[in-house]
């Protein structure tokens, strides 16, 4: 057995697509909100701040210029920086001193000290990314034109992030994946539920996902194809034991004639003038053992349909059925029995050996059910297919029928009455054998049998005759061998007909 492929958790899947898609929105989730929560909180911080400013420059205006400095520090305590700037921009004053001790630079261009100067107030947030922090600045105008301003430095939105989120993030994160290797592992057994109830043995009467359904009708139709193999597996092997039964059964007595007589010669109980009398007999019997030997041969062969039973090759059937009716010139002249040949060359692609075989064993029959007096007809043509002679075309037949004989023009006609002229140019055409007699005929509900292995009708008749009821098995599966068929027309009392068709040869050989 082929290893198994090393399958893949279902379980696990789900959980890593679940843990993904979780994971990835939480975080998603964590800095939008985040971002959302900073802003708000920047913008009320900014506003605070302004209102503080506000306060201050309607305290400061009571004030005599000098007291300032000190009123603000009282009021804010270095809570908040604060800076006094005069109406040009020059720093009056500042809480926190300009770090080397050098003068302030003048603040006129300071975004919120212009906005306080030109609009009344003014608010701004400045990013300072060596002390990773946020600083707002709020200033508001004095009624003699300078500016109080006051600035607030907090963290940044990635400090806050990562000082104030990240714990409550990471433990989110952390209940997501227990909640997800959980859930993942429910999701499983419910989604495998169904497939854990599939009865393989009748696909179709599973109530699965619809996304199965292709692949329970594909089983459905594999384990019928294997059903009806096994059946066909099944009668093949009956047939065979039936036929390994009657081959020895058959085999049996003429062996038995065989060794009968040879003991009585053997012991000297015959009278020499009888010994050639007794040798015939058994050359007679091992004849018949000889013939029968080959035809199972010859069954079996084609059984195993090998494709290379004989030699194959164009073979001229008009002249197969001459080397026949020659064979067969000596018994049919014993039986009294006249027979008759008319052939066209006709040419198939197939094995000499089996046609002959073929055309050997109906004739053989013809002749031997037949009566004293009575005929045989071998016929061989070539003839417009079965399926196109209803609808095939008038005049190629016409064009072609001085190469048939007159039987073959009689068999067309009720097909040829209703063909059109418009039909095609090249009707199919195939082979045909036709091997009639004047025998006893037979019978309707025997005509498929006779072309079973062993079957006799007349089992004393034939016995009598030689007959083990191998020949006509052979001629059916010789001509099914050869992509043909054999047929037969029979009335009791006045004669029989075996018709075989088989394809022509692709090309007659020039030497034809
Ligand atoms: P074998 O051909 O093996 O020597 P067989 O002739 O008995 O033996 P088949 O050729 O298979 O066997 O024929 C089967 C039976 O069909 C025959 O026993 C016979 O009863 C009947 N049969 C065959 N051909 C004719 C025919 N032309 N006319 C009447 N009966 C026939
Ligand atoms: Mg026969």
């Amino acid at each position: 057995m082929a290893p198994l492929k090393e399958a893949m958790s279902l379980s696990g899947r789900i959980f890593r697509s679940v843990l993904a898609f979780a994971l990835v929105g939480i975080v998603l989730f964590s800095v939008v909100i985040t971002g959302i929560f900073y802003i708000s909180l920047e913008h009320d911080a900014s506003a605070k701040l302004l209102a503080q400013a506000h306060r201050a420059a309607a305290v400061l205006d009571e004030e005599p210029v000098d007291a300032r400095p000190a009123v603000l520090a009282e009021q804010f305590d270095g809570a908040v920086r604060y800076t006094l700037i005069d109406a040009n921009g020059a720093v009056l004053f500042d809480s926190a001193a300009p770090a080397d001790g050098a003068s302030w630079e003048n603040h006129a261009d300071r975004p919120e000290v212009r906005a306080a100067l030109e609009s009344g107030e003014g608010a701004t947030s400045r990013h300072s990314t060596t002390l990773n922090a946020d600083t707002l600045y709020a200033a508001a105008p004095l009624s003699n034109g300078s500016v109080v301003r006051l600035a607030e430095t907090r963290a940044s939105l990635i400090a806050f992030f990562a000082t104030d989120l990240m714990m409550p993030v990471a433990l989110a994160l952390l209940a997501a994946v227990v909640l997800v290797l959980v859930l993942s592992r429910l999701l499983t057994r419910h989604l495998m539920r169904p497939l854990d109830n599939l009865d393989v043995s009748s696909p179709l009467d599973n109530a699965a996902y619809a996304e199965m359904q292709p692949l329970l009708e594909r089983i459905d139709s594999q384990q019928r194809t294997l059903r009806a193999q096994n059946e066909e597996l099944a009668r093949a092997e009956s047939l065979r034991r039936d036929f390994s039964a009657n081959v020895s059964h058959e085999m049996k007595t003429p062996l038995q004639v065989i060794s009968g007589y040879a003991e009585l010669m053997a012991n000297n109980m015959v009278p020499a003038e009888e010994v050639p009398r007794f040798a015939g007999l058994i050359y007679e019997e091992s004849q018949a053992m000889r013939a029968l030997i080959n035809d199972v041969l010859v069954l079996s062969r084609l059984d195993e349909s090998s494709g290379d039973i004989a030699q194959t090759g164009p073979v001229n059937l008009a002249a197969v059925a001459d080397h026949v009716v020659h064979r067969l010139a000596a018994p049919a002249h014993e039986a009294g029995v006249v027979v008759s040949l008319e052939t066209v060359p006709v040419w198939v692609e197939g094995s000499e050996l089996l046609l002959e075989q073929m055309i050997y064993n109906l004739v053989e029959n013809a002749v031997r059910y037949n009566h004293e007096g009575g005929a045989v007809q071998v016929q061989v043509t070539e003839e417009m297919a079965e399926g196109a002679a209803l609808m095939g075309e008038e005049g190629t037949a016409q064009g072609r029928s001085s190469a048939r004989g007159p039987e073959a023009g009689a068999a067309l006609g009720d097909g040829d009455a209703a063909v059109s002229a418009t039909a095609a140019a090249h009707p199919p055409r195939e082979a045909v054998v036709r091997v009639s007699d004047t025998g006893a005929g037979i019978p309707l509900e025997a005509q498929e049998k006779i072309f079973e292995r062993f079957y006799r009708l007349d089992k004393s008749r034939s016995k009598e005759t030689g007959g083990t009821g191998l020949g006509l098995a052979i001629v059916k599966h010789a001509a099914l061998y050869h992509g043909g068929e054999v047929s037969l027309e029979s009335e009791e009392g006045q004669g029989t007909t075996f018709t075989v068709r088989l394809p022509l040869a692709p090309e007659e050989p020039l030497s034809s």
